[in-house]
């Protein structure tokens, strides 16, 4: 559904990505894994169209998005959502939560998903009370404002989301919580997700295919427990290593 090809990213003449190739297919979990720098995040911006490859495709259902028409761009709008941290770049401060939530359910109509929801129901589905619909983000604790950012991505009926470090500025109580609702939401509402995180626990527990990622190449690809269980590259041991006594319950 979603594939990247040979796809180099430069910044300022500097190339970050070297060559990616990633397929992700409906419904699928797929954890991106690497040290700060690497180009998670850079791949995470590619797949969600806001940064231009240098070399190399992106393509959504088999057309470049370089390439789309204005109906499959609209598509893919809704197809692919981003979380990032806290709700960065996707709440807007300035606005009430109800209003973020209710612009998400605009978008779907305009393009064209079938999202029947209403903005409780959004916020039900992340385990909010509704009355939150009266808060700005600000008003919100970090784990409150993931899980609106999480429904403003639910808002558009997604099939994808790309999770950037969706818990890393939350304490790990909060983390916890965080990583169950992705967990029974993805399995309620059949959802795939592209999950950046430099956190191996998080990855073991939320996703099916991991690749790691070592400045701008993917070193390792495989299932979960080859890579969490079997890890082949020296430096995907040694993520594993340093994070063993983070591992969530
Ligand atoms: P990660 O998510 O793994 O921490 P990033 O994709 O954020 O990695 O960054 C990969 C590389 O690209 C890093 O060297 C980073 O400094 C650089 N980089 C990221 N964004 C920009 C930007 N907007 N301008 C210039 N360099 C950038």
């Amino acid at each position: 559904m979603l594939e990247i090809d040979g796809l180099r990213i430069s910044y300022r003449g500097t190339e970050v990505l070297h060559g990616i190739d990633l397929r992700i297919e409906p419904g699928e979990r797929i954890g991106l894994i690497g040290e700060s720098g690497s180009g998670k995040t850079t791949i995470g911006r590619a797949l969600l169209g806001l940064v231009r490859p240098t070399a190399g495709t992106v393509s959504f259902e088999g057309t470049s998005l370089t390439d789309l028409d204005r109906a499959r761009k609209r598509r893919f709008r809704a197809a692919v959502q981003p979380v990032f941290q806290e709700g960065a770049e996707t709440l807007n401060p300035r606005r009430l939560v109800g209003a973020s939530l209710a612009d998400g359910l605009t978008a779907a109509r305009r393009f064209g998903t079938a999202q029947t929801r209403t903005v409780d129901e959004l916020l039900r589905l992340v385990e909010l009370d509704p009355q939150f619909a009266e808060r700005r983000p600000s008003e919100l604790s970090g784990g409150q404002r993931q899980r609106v950012s999480i429904a403003r991505a639910l808002a558009v009926g997604p099939s994808v989301l790309v999770l950037d470090e969706p818990t890393s500025a939350l304490d790990p109580t909060t983390q916890a919580h965080i990583v169950d609702l992705i967990e029974a939401l993805a399995t309620d509402e059949q959802l795939g997700y592209v999950l950046i995180s430099h956190n191996l626990a998080i990855i073991d527990r939320l996703c099916d295919t991991v690749h790691v990622l070592r400045q701008g190449e993917i070193v390792e690809s495989g299932s979960r427990s080859q890579i969490i269980d079997d890890p082949q590259h020296e430096y995907t041991r040694r993520l594993r290593d340093s994070v063993a006594e983070l591992l969530l319950d």
